[in-house]
């Protein structure tokens, strides 16, 4: 009753209001390049006022998938308003808001400058030869209105061949571009210059590998190939493709990066990434995680993440599924596809699950309170942060790692995480989210087992956790290379200073934490004998664990002196290895997890 109380409701609000059917006029943008040696894009933007008095223009501060307030209008500058020929009165009422008055025009013109210079996947960055533009930083909107088409034309520079983006291109006009909505051309970056395309297809869906920047030296057609394989091995996780096409944007820069959207990702990296095998996996990698987001986190996502609220901080407790999981999978889609061994992923896996157990924040922070304070410390971290907070990349995958075992287990190998993840993307996936309990819920169903109090303890808690039931299932085990008490430390990291040796971070629990040693410290000398920059593990060399040492430190220009009595270097004790009594059973379901 209640349900045909509703459709009917339903009905009679779209009848009633046939205006909700016509799209609202958009926001027309074009974007110019007068001299883009200075780093500078020009964007003339008209805006339909539908005649008020008054509009209000808002730039986001933040951009999803990059957890920090970036202020990206600190890089906006000359905006002028103008209407019918006339230059119009903006103010400014916050710190990202302009205000105009219209003077009662239908539309306004507005005019801006945007500095781009920061090779990050986050902002914008203009040069000589090519720009690489990101929704956030580049696009002042409308503010507080209802989902507008937003329309975007580049007039390229003389020498630019044209420019590559997944916005939707308006048909028989290069480099014209519509996006239905603010969230799209947000999650839209444009790359302009002379891009290098490779084109595959898969399931009859166009996969462009776009590289710009220097690729000289990148091997397009092979990383195409490759990428390909990937693509086809991340259908084999989730069973379907849901984009219209895919645009892997790779900047082939000096810095390294990568930022999912919806439809593509930009990535960066090294124009030596297809030269070694071990640089070229690391690409392959980041390569699997980005492309992995279109499915985890920017279709099936905590519900928190979406719709943005482009102006404040957006919490979710989410992101160790969202990032974490994302990660376990980008290095398992290479594996499956064939792009490294069973060696090479093992190794990686390792490095991650070192990255939790060698970390002392692990015992001070739960994982879902890492994403939650994302925002003021994953992507604000400090010499203190290895001591206080953990990462949600490298403890989510190693969460994701137990409890696909844990499912695999639960069904004798019937069902896997990549069922779970299947299962959670049919119910949750769009605009509806998932919370926590939800997720939880569907992880429980598919491996038929209560897991409730288990994400309990290595979500929602501090306590170690426990890799036995993973490592037996496999047959694995830890075998740890550089046995700790080989040799003595003090256990401080330490950076050469132009010469003088500055401690960079103390870990807790380590010989310098319990004998004051502070961060910024300059180490002079050990037992009186000078200690140059460059000669700290030649002078260890000379103790044993064990040994006292006095330690002659400059913190803020006075002399202190310390005792420190040396401890065993860690080693690396997390590194797994297949048993090499391994059961023919433990082998086959190693086999059957990695995909051999
Ligand atoms: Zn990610």
């Amino acid at each position: 009753m209640l349900h045909v109380f509703f459709a009917t409701l339903a009905v009679s609000l779209v009848m009633t209001r046939p205006a909700a059917a016509q799209a609202p006029e958009p926001i027309r943008y074009t974007l110019r390049f007068p001299a883009p040696q200075t780093h500078y894009l020009e964007v003339e933007a008209v805006f339909p006022t539908g005649r008020r008095a008054q509009v209000e223009l808002m730039m986001a501060v933040w951009t999803p998938g990059s957890y920090l307030v970036r202020e990206y209008e600190r890089h906006v500058e000359n905006l002028v308003a103008a209407a019918d020929g006339k230059t119009l009165a903006v103010s400014k009422p916050v710190k990202n808001r302009w205000r105009i008055e219209t003077g009662g025009a239908a539309s306004v013109t507005v005019t801006y400058q945007v500095y781009g210079r920061e090779m990050t996947v986050r902002n914008n960055w203009v040069e000589a030869g090519f720009a690489m533009l990101n929704g956030a930083p580049t696009f002042i909107t409308l503010a507080d209105e209802a989902p507008r088409p937003h329309e975007v034309r580049l007039e390229l520079p003389a020498g630019w061949a044209g420019s590559a983006t997944p916005l939707m291109p308006v048909a028989g006009q290069a480099n014209h571009y519509r996006a239905d909505d603010f969230d799209t051309i947000v999650d839209s970056p444009i790359i302009v210059g002379n891009p290098v395309v490779k084109t595959f297809e898969v399931d009859g869906k166009q996969h462009h590998l776009v590289l710009e920047g220097d690729p000289a030296l990148f091997d397009a057609d092979r990383a195409a190939a490759d990428v390909k394989k990937i693509v086809e091995a991340g259908k084999g996780v989730m069973g379907r493709l849901d984009y219209p096409y895919y645009f892997f944007l790779n900047m082939v820069v000096e810095s390294g990066g990568g930022l999912e959207h919806k439809n593509a990702f930009l990535t960066m990296s090294s124009r030596y990434a297809t030269r070694t095998p071990r640089a070229y996996v690391n690409w392959l990698n980041l390569v699997g995680h980005e492309y992995f987001h279109n499915w985890n986190i920017k279709r099936l996502r905590p519900v928190e993440l979406g719709p943005f609220d482009y102006e404040h901080e957006t919490y979710t407790k989410g992101l160790w599924i969202g990032e974490g999981f994302t990660d376990y999978y980008g290095a398992l889609l290479v594996k499956r596809a064939g792009l490294s061994s069973s060696t090479e992923y093992l190794g990686e896996l390792s490095n991650t699950i070192d990255q939790v157990q060698m970390r002392p924040g692990r015992l001070v922070q739960p994982v879902d309170m890492a994403s939650f304070d994302t925002w003021i410390k994953q992507y604000r971290p400090d010499e203190n942060s290895l001591n206080t907070s953990i990462d949600y990349y490298s403890k989510g995958a190693s969460i994701a790692f137990m409890l696909d075992a844990k499912i695999r287990k639960a069904t004798g190998g019937a069902r896997t995480l990549d069922t779970a993840m299947r299962q959670a993307y049919q119910r949750y996936s769009g605009a509806k989210g998932y919370t926590l309990d939800q997720f939880y819920a569907v992880m429980s169903e598919v491996a038929g087992i209560d897991l409730q109090p288990w994400f309990a303890d290595v979500v929602s808690s501090t306590k170690e956790l426990d890799f036995t039931e993973a490592l037996d299932f496999y047959g694995l085990r830890f075998t740890p290379v550089d046995p700790a008490g080989a040799r003595a430390t003090m256990g401080a990291s330490t950076r050469d200073d132009n010469g003088r040796l500055v401690v960079t971070v103390v870990r807790r629990g380590t010989p310098a934490h319990e004998a004051g040693v502070n961060t910024g410290d300059e180490i002079l000398a050990i037992d009186d004998v000078r200690v140059r920059a460059d000669g700290l593990t030649a002078r260890m060399d000379q103790y044993k664990v064990g040994d006292q040492v006095r330690l002659l430190v400059a913190r803020r220009d006075r002399l202190v002196t310390l005792e420190v009595t040396l401890g065993p270097e860690p080693g690396r004790p997390w590194r797994l290895q297949t048993r090499p009594d391994a059961t023919a059973e433990q082998t086959s379901r190693l086999s059957a997890w990695l995909g051999q």
